[in-house]
Formats: structure tokens, C-alpha cells, sequence
């Protein structure tokens, strides 16, 4: 945690100077106060009456300044913290594989970014200059009061340990109430996620269960406010605390001094029991913020946990220390599988993809063929890094992708996925996600190119046309024609097609096709395949079985072989084939 406060070293010793400044000034009017009393009402003395009033007035509003100088560079220095956080966790979690994405509830990562970083403000805004002053009020008021009479103080400070322990007890309180609190605004804020988005709202009204879902939420919804209500009931109890300090305390004092005097004591006069009075107000106030810190501080710790728990998790695929850079124009295409294998769960026995050896040469379209679940789509992942392998390498152009820049690998694969994903946002700005520099002559060429061009231009807003969530206001066909258009403008040398499954129109269907033809020239092509037409113009075709290569070949010596990939072609392709012919 001090860590966060090191970039902003030149602030924080400005701040320093304020508080200690701020600090000295305080100290000043109740010693004002006594001379006031002292000298001036006990001895009739009205000049030294004004003086000191004036005096006291003058500080006071100077000290007041300092406070808000130094209170407004704790502000700025918290929140230039804070950002550097959220910055931090957003650039981490952006760089973690995509195990970690499938493993996390998406609304778990919002919590975490937005609630718990806020959450901590208090802490990082406050706490630290809080801390610094009270300490130092606390003991230079200490230091005073003992110098004006130490019995007294001996009263006044000796019920601090047992609030201090008080103190500890809430805090630890606290800290259990903030790490349920934030767990279960995580929950809801992963239920609101899941179940108010379109795909949510859809699965939600196709199965028809509305009435459980709110249940559900609301049953979660209650937990929350059993949290809440702690939380509150905690408050109460602090501040309830710290009125009994407040209170108790100076009465005693007035009995001792008022017993001390009775005794004779001549050091008691009414001018030092205000001034020793307004001392140790001036002590308390900063004791019970200490305390509040203190609750706050243990409190805050649970959200820390959680923020530092995701900035700790370490990234499982990321750029070796010597890796190469790789420019697009030094890419040639050839992609190699060497004996590779993979699975998900590292600390299982089970292998998604095992033994895995092929080469794919610059330009050629390799097609993956197999049973559903077969391991196709991992396969491809491996290309990109999306995930590593757990045994062998996969290599471009002779080097193990894991030698070169992570960056400039993703530049150079590009995919196009059977779900489009598409911002809620313009036409336009889905596109140049692919290629943000692109002209307008880019954009139409490329939709051109990707048979989507005229769909766009009838609409009446063009390509300033926002898509909705996820792309809803879009086809099926037409979002992956987008994708393709996207593909298109990112121009890969290598290239990921999860063709889609969904029967499209003749009309969706022929333009689809005449748009992969254009994107697929020129480039190392792996088609997941589900066309006639790519198994049959593949350079070569990969039969995939439970997460091995089981046959390879064109498809004339594949359909000779009789094996699987002859049955998955005659239940698959065939009908297709037929129709074609038909037709
Ligand atoms: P399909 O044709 O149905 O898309 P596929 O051949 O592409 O299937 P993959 O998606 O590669 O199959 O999945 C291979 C195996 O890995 C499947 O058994 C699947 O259940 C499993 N799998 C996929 N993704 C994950 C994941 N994130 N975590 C754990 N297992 C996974």
C-alpha cells in the first residue's frame, strides 16, 4: 500500500510542510487563552483582553487555511492513487489469458474496478494526512498539557488504552462487515450483469422463469441489506463511543482539579483549567479520529485484499523477457504444430489437444474437421496465445510464438469468430476497431469486399447506424459480415474462420461466401469447417477426434480412407453436396 504513495514523493513533502505547519498554529490559542483569563479578565487588563482575542481569532483562521491547504493536497494526492489503481487493474486484467476471463464472473471484475477502488478512497484520501496530523496534534497537545499541570494529563490520557482496544475490537468488526458487503454487491452486480443483458433478458423470457430470477435476486438482494445494516449499526456504535468520551472525560477532570484546588494547589487557576480544557479537547478530537481511522483503516484492508488479489494474479501467457518483435511485412505464413499438447485445467490429467503435429504453408487454407467438442476451436487458440501449450510449440515461420512479441502476434492473426462481437456503438467505430486510422474509402472497400456495403447504405444513418448492445439490431449474417469487413481491414497474413453453423439464406449464404473467398486470398488460412466449399478447395484438411489429428489429406484420399472423415462428410456435407448439384 505505501507503495502506491511513492510516484507522488514531491506532493506528499509538501503536504508534510502543511500539516506540521498547521499543527504549530493550533497549538497556540488555549495558551492564548490562559494569558487572556489569566492576565487580562483576572487582572482587569482590557488591552491584554483585546490583544489575545485578536491574537487567538488571527490563528485560528490561519490554521484554518493550513487546513484546508494540506486537506485539499490529500484529496488530489488520494485520487491521482486511485486512478494509477483503476489504471493498474484495468491494464493487468486486460493482459491476463483468456483462462482468467472464463474463469471470472464479469460483474466480479466491475466490483472490484469501480466499488472496491472506491471504496478505499477514503482511506488513500484521508487517512494518511489524518493520520500524520492527529498523531501530531496528539502529541505536541501531549507535550503541552503535561507542561501545564501532569496530573491532570496523568487522568485525562489514562482511559485511552481501553478505547484504543475498543477501537481495535470495531475495526476488526468492520473489516468482516466491508469483505461481506463487497462480496455480495459483487453478486448482485454479477446477477444485474447476467440477467439485465440482451443475451441474459433473452434467456431470461425464452425459458420464461422470470418469477425465479427475481426471487433468486431478491433473496441475494437481502443479504446485502443484512450487510448494510451491520455496517450502519457499527457507525452507531463508534460514534456512540466517542460521545461517551467526550463526556465523561472532562468531568472528571473539572472533579480533579476542582479537589486539587480545594487542597490549596496554587497552580490551579481558572485560566489554566480552560486552557487545559480547550488542550484536551483539542487532544480528544484527533484521539477519536484516530480511533475512526483506525476502524476505517482494518475496514478498508478487506477491500485492498480484494484489489490486491487480482493485481497479484500473474499473468500465464505474457511477452518473454528477450521477445522479438515482429513487423507485418517480414510475415511470411507458415504456421507449425510441433507435437503439441493442451488442456485446460493444468492440474488435471485430462488433455483437450495431445500429439498435435502439422504445417501450414504461407497462403494455404487448412481445414479442421471433427465431432463437436472435438478440440478444433482450442487448436486455433494456441496460434494467436490465446492460451500456451502444456507440451510441444507452435511456431510462425520457424519461431515459437512465445518468442515474439505478444502484441505484434495478435496484430498478424486475425479471426472471425461464429459470434460476432459487436460494441454498442456506431457502425463505424465497430469497424475501425480493426483499424483505427482507416479513410472512409478504407471502410467502403472493406464492407465492399465483405458483401455488406449495400446493407449498410440502406440504413438510413449509414455507417453512423448504432447497433445496440452486442450488435442485436444486426442479423446474424450481416454481424458476420461486419467481422469479415473487420478482418478485412486488419488484412492478417494469418487468419482464424470459425465458419458459422446456422443455415443462412441462399442470398446470406452466397454473399457470406463470396466474401470469405476475397478474405481468405493470400493469407495462411484455418477454417473450423462447415462448407462444402472450404473442405473441398482446403490445401489440407485436419479430422480431429477428442483432441488428436486421427486423418489428413485432400478430400478425394480422405473420402478413400473411409474413416471419420468419410462419415462426417456423408452426415455433414453430403446433403449439402446433393443440393448444390441439384440446384
Ligand atoms: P465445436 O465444434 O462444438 O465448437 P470444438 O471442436 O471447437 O467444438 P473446443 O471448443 O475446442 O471443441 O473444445 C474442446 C474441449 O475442451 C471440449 O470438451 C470443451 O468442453 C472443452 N473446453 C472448451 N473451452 C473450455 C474452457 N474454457 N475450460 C475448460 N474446458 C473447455
Amino acid at each position: 500500500m505505501f507503495g502506491l504513495y511513492a510516484p507522488h514523493k514531491a506532493e506528499l513533502i509538501a503536504m508534510l510542510v502543511s500539516v506540521a505547519v498547521g499543527v504549530g498554529l493550533g497549538l497556540a490559542p488555549p495558551f492564548f487563552l490562559q494569558i487572556l483569563i489569566d492576565q487580562g479578565i483576572q487582572k482587569n487588563d482590557l488591552g491584554v483582553v483585546t490583544l489575545y482575542s485578536i491574537l487567538t481569532i488571527v490563528v485560528t483562521l490561519l490554521a484554518a487555511a493550513v487546513t484546508l491547504l494540506y486537506g485539499y493536497q490529500s484529496v488530489v494526492i488520494g485520487q491521482k492513487i486511485m486512478r494509477d489503481m483503476r489504471n493498474d487493474l484495468f491494464t493487468h486484467l486486460q493482459s491476463m489469458s483468456l483462462r482468467f476471463f472464463t474463469r471470472t464472473r464479469t460483474g466480479d471484475i466491475q466490483t472490484r474496478l469501480i466499488s472496491d477502488v472506491g471504496g478505499v478512497q477514503n482511506v488513500l484520501s484521508n487517512t494518511f494526512v489524518d493520520a500524520l496530523s492527529n498523531v501530531a496534534i496528539v502529541v505536541s497537545a501531549f507535550v503541552a498539557m503535561v507542561w501545564m499541570d501532569w496530573r491532570l494529563t496523568l487522568l485525562a490520557v489514562g482511559l485511552i488504552p481501553f478505547f484504543a482496544w475498543f477501537g481495535k475490537w470495531l475495526g476488526d468488526f468492520a473489516q468482516h462487515i466491508r469483505q461481506g458487503t463487497q462480496e455480495q454487491t459483487s453478486e448482485l452486480n454479477s446477477m444485474m450483469q447476467e440477467n439485465l443483458s440482451v443475451s441474459g433478458a433473452l434467456l431470461g423470457k425464452t425459458i420464461g422463469r422470470a418469477d425465479v430470477l427475481a426471487k433468486k435476486f431478491d433473496v441475494e438482494n437481502q443479504k446485502l441489506a443484512g450487510w448494510l445494516i451491520k455496517s450502519s449499526v457499527l457507525q452507531y456504535a463508534f460514534f456512540g463511543m466517542i460521545r461517551v468520551i467526550t463526556q465523561i472525560v472532562p468531568a472528571l477532570i473539572y472533579w480533579l482539579a476542582g479537589w486539587l484546588a480545594f487542597r490549596g494547589d496554587q497552580n490551579i487557576t481558572v485560566g489554566l483549567l480552560v486552557a487545559f480544557s480547550a488542550m484536551q479537547m483539542r487532544m480528544f478530537f484527533p484521539l477519536t479520529g484516530l480511533m475512526s481511522l483506525q476502524v476505517e483503516l482494518l475496514g478498508s484492508l478487506a477491500l485492498f485484499r480484494r484489489i490486491f488479489e487480482y493485481l497479484d494474479t500473474p499473468r500465464d501467457v505474457t511477452d518473454r523477457p528477450d521477445a522479438k518483435a515482429l513487423p507485418r511485412s517480414s510475415v511470411q505464413g507458415r504456421v507449425t504444430f510441433e507435437d503439441v499438447g493442451f488442456k485446460y485445467e493444468p492440474e488435471n490429467d485430462e488433455w483437450t489437444l495431445s500429439g498435435i503435429s502439422f504445417e501450414a504453408q504461407p497462403g494455404q487454407l487448412v481445414a479442421l474437421v471433427g465431432p463437436s467438442g472435438a478440440g478444433k476451436t482450442t487448436l486455433t487458440y494456441l496460434i494467436p496465445r490465446l492460451y500456451d501449450p502444456d507440451a510441444g510449440r507452435v511456431l510462425l515461420d520457424g519461431t515459437d510464438v512465445r518468442d515474439l512479441r505478444l502484441e505484434d502476434l495478435q496484430r498478424v492473426v486475425g479471426m472471425v469468430t461464429q459470434e460476432t462481437y459487436l460494441i454498442h456503438t456506431t457502425i463505424r467505430e465497430n469497424l475501425l476497431i480493426a483499424k483505427p486510422d482507416a479513410s472512409d474509402d478504407e471502410l467502403v472497400a472493406a464492407c465492399k469486399a465483405a458483401a455488406i456495403y449495400d446493407h449498410i447504405a440502406s440504413l438510413d444513418e449509414g455507417f453512423e447506424t448504432v447497433v445496440g448492445e452486442r450488435g442485436y439490431k444486426l442479423s446474424g449474417g450481416e454481424k458476420q459480415r461486419i467481422a469479415i469487413a473487420r478482418a478485412i481491414l486488419k488484412n492478417p497474413p494469418i487468419l482464424i474462420l470459425d465458419e458459422a453453423t446456422s443455415a443462412l439464406d441462399t442470398t446470406s449464404e452466397r454473399l457470406i461466401q463470396q466474401s470469405l473467398n476475397t478474405l481468405m486470398q493470400g493469407r495462411t488460412t484455418f477454417a473450423i469447417a462447415h462448407r462444402l466449399s472450404t473442405i473441398l478447395s482446403a490445401d489440407l484438411i485436419l479430422a480431429i477426434d477428442d483432441g488428436r489429428v486421427v486423418e489428413r489429406g485432400r478430400h478425394a484420399e480422405l473420402l478413400a480412407q473411409n474413416g471419420l472423415y468419410a462419415r462426417l462428410y456423408n452426415e455433414q456435407f453430403r446433403v449439402e453436396s446433393e443440393g448444390a448439384l441439384g440446384e
